[in-house]
């Protein structure tokens, strides 16, 4: 499209205001309003007549609707107060009549004529007998001219109207169509029944029919998951780069020996394609993922064996300082025991040990440096540092694990998330580093019973805590927020626009659910249950107030703990036995799988209870999910199939990483298989062509210079 990047300026209409009202949704170009896509649709298509909206509101399933109708009479303008002018319009068609009203539009009386028709869109309202619509959208019917069926709604900012944004992209689609050049191969079309680009382009903003939209959305999806799954193929092959710190040594006997248990098949099989990746001669950019408890944290172990058998360091970045505190205790003995120095740096460490684990650092002798990003910190640093392992990658932002990477081009790094990434997704998420799974758990784990229940088992709650507490076990209770309560702000039905959006968008119906606020909670709690011992932590507190609280949870001084999800991280209670979270609906399924992974870490039976008033369908679907299902990548490829990628990138981090920009509609797309796919696609094109050198591959390399050059926009 080499019109693309001419300015918005050049189209009809576009002056210096309008000029900045654009720049401020980030459309500068022809190219950025190609983009810049509708966020719902209107189908005024789909006409009724007043008797049949009449009884479509007596059964009360809608209340938008459309309808082409006749002006009865000349307008009447009346001031009803101050400032405030009412136009009121009688209008009939074949088999009833209606009235619209409008506020503060004098200029209406110059529009409406008796005897004119025109198709009105807008909320109805059906009151004793009479249907009255309030400032409807309105679009004169004029013979052999048809009017769109369905009508694009795009976001908004003050200085534009729907009118302004649609005008402005119908010219510059009149512009670059004629210029859009296919960049899939027809195969790849006929595959996966995908429309052209030029149609898709067309359809997205201005669709002829519902199908034609459904067949543009699923093009341009397709388009964005199949240029960054491409993108990121490429840039792993590229990454290859060779290392110095190569283990020759991959010999684990003596650590396998320390160990009580043995390792599961998967942990056998992430373990093997590790260490071929630790003597490949090439740097390792790997990423280790497995369900909560699915034991990375000894896979990790055995690596920073490894790396320290051969004669370099390794550091381990936990994100918090109880975690690498955790991390510590567990492993500095068996790191002794093997014969090295093992040592724990955070942002409390005191001075004079901080510089004794750089003198560590610095001499020949190889060391494990477990800590919190308290590690990023320049001085931290070491010649023979062959080997970085990050623990709950998702929690740290793309800039800390880079800074991190930084340290030495040619390292080894490992990164551990416990997300179970859907297999569908692991190319896209794993932001093209290489996947190992453990997809298996530890035999002869106990499966934690889960609960839904509704406010009216609040006492039966209660004493279920008490009992818990009575047997010596700890309870974790999870708020949402720790705000009071705020409800979500009234759609205003003086204005079309704003309504449609409200009303069309996919957003489920707006359940007014008070949020526990965690620390009015706390209170009550503490009302009702006098005797037990009851804190609460959250996300705002210094942060040694709350490791404070948190090691007195994990030393047993406290019964109940009420947090926001600040605990989702890692920490190991093996005496902690119940779960509760309130107003579950609020929580991703990842994050509420998470969750429950903090109980059950030791003997003791142990629960989850996910309180929730929710009333639609789609939240108690999603609640049930969790309740009859107990493995973390199942629940991941059910919570993609009904929320789309979107949350899941977000909640990984992959969005700070990458710009929502990139996966606009993707992050949206519910529909697993064309995110399989699309990657299938991707990765066959990488087959045979790994650069995307071959001329055919050419249109696509070139929109994959532009992603990667958005990307880096992002970052920096
Ligand atoms: P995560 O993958 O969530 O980080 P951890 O590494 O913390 O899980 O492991 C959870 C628990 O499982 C630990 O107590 C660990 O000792 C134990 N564990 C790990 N691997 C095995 C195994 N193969 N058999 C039995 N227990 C194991
Ligand atoms: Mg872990």
């Amino acid at each position: 499209m080499a019109s693309g990047n001419i300015s918005i300026t050049k189209l009809n209409n576009i002056g210096e205001s309008r000029r900045r009202a654009f720049e401020k949704v980030g459309v500068a170009t022809l190219f950025d309003l190609i983009k810049y896509y509708p966020r719902a649709y209107q189908n005024r298509g789909y006409t009724m007549t007043v008797s049949e909206i009449k009884s479509e509101l007596s059964s009360g399933t809608r209340e938008i609707f459309s309808a082409v109708l006749t002006v009865a009479a000349e307008p009447q303008i009346r001031m009803i107060r101050r400032g405030m002018t009412l136009v009121k319009l009688r209008l009939f068609d074949e088999n009833g009549a209606c009235e619209a009203t409008f506020f503060n539009q004098t200029f209406l009386k110059d529009v409406f004529h008796t005897g004119m028709t025109f198709r009105f869109w807008g909320k109805f309202v059906l009151s004793g007998g009479r249907l009255t619509v309030s400032s409807p959208i309105y679009e004169p019917v004029i013979e052999g001219r048809e009017l769109p069926e369905i009508v694009p709604v795009y976001p908004l900012t003050s200085g534009l109207s729907q009118k302004i944004v649609a005008s402005a992209v119908s010219g510059a689609l009149k512009i670059l169509l004629p210029e859009t050049e296919e960049i899939l191969s027809g195969k790849i079309l006929e595959k996966y029944s995908l429309p052209t680009l030029p149609y898709a382009v067309k359809n997205i903003h201005f669709p002829d029919s519902e199908e034609a939209l459904n067949a543009a959305k699923r093009r341009l999806m397709f388009d964005e998951l199949i240029i960054t799954s491409l993108a990121l193929g490429i840039s792993s092959k590229h990454a290859k780069c060779t290392t110095k710190f190569v283990s020759n040594n991959i010999d684990t006997s003596q650590f396998r020996k320390l160990l009580p248990y043995k390792l599961t098949g998967a942990q056998e099989r992430a373990s093997r394609e590790i260490l071929s990746d630790m003597s490949s001669g090439y740097a390792m950019n790997r990423m280790l993922t497995g369900d909560v408890g699915s034991g990375k944290t000894v896979v990790a172990a055995e690596t920073a064996y490894v790396s320290l058998k051969n004669g370099y360091d390794c550091m381990l970045m936990a994100p918090t300082e109880i975690l690498a505190a955790q991390h510590y205790g567990d492993l500095a003995p068996k790191m002794n025991t093997l014969g090295f120095e093992t040592y724990l740096l955070t942002g409390s460490t005191r001075a004079a040990v901080r510089r004794n684990i750089i003198t560590a650092l610095a001499s020949s002798t190889p060391v494990l440096v477990i800590g919190t990003h308290a590690l990023i910190s320049d001085d931290v640093i070491s010649e023979k540092l062959g080997l970085i392992i990050i623990d709950e990658q998702h929690r740290f932002g793309a800039m800390q694990r880079a800074a991190l990477a930084d340290k030495a081009p040619d390292i080894n790094t490992l990164v551990m998330s416990a997300t179970p990434i859907p297999r569908t997704l692991s190319l896209i998420m794993s932001g093209g580093l290489d996947v190992s799974q453990i997809d298996e758990l530890p035999k002869g784990r106990q499966t934690i019973d889960t609960f839904v229940v509704n406010e009216s088992y609040r006492e039966r709650l209660n004493r279920f805590i008490a009992k818990n507490a009575a047997d010596g076990h700890q309870i974790y209770i999870v708020c949402p927020s720790i705000e009071e309560s705020h409800e979500k702000k009234q759609a205003r039905t003086e204005n079309p626009e704003e309504m449609a959006d409200i009303l069309l968008t996919d957003e489920p119906a707006d359940e007014k659910i008070p949020l526990k606020a965690a620390t009015a909670y706390t209170a009550e709690l503490r009302r009702a249950l006098p005797d037990l011992r009851i804190e609460f932590v959250h996300g705002k507190m210094k942060s040694s107030d709350r490791d404070q609280i948190m090691k007195s949870f994990c030393g047993g001084e406290i019964d109940v703990l009420v947090s926001t999800t600040v605990i989702e991280v890692g920490v190991n209670v093996p005496n902690a036995t119940l779960m509760i979270i309130e107003n579950a609906e609020r929580f991703g399924l990842s994050a509420l799988h998470q969750l429950r992974g903090r109980v059950g870490r030791g003997s003791f039976k142990s629960y989850m209870i996910l309180v929730s008033d929710a009333k639609s369908d789609r939240a108690k679907e999603r609640l049930n999910i969790i309740k009859h299902n107990s493995n973390g990548y199942s629940i991941a490829e059910e919570d993609l199939k009904l929320r789309g990628p979107g949350d899941l990138f977000a909640e990984n981090g992959f969005m700070r990483q990458h710009g929502e920009s990139a996966l606009a509609l993707a992050s949206k797309c519910t529909d697993t298989e064309l995110i399989a796919a699309a990657t299938e696609a991707a990765a066959e094109i990488l087959s045979s062509d790994p650069l995307l050198n071959n001329p055919k591959n050419n249109h696509l390399k070139q929109q994959i210079e532009t992603f990667t050059r958005k990307e880096r926009g992002t970052i920096n």
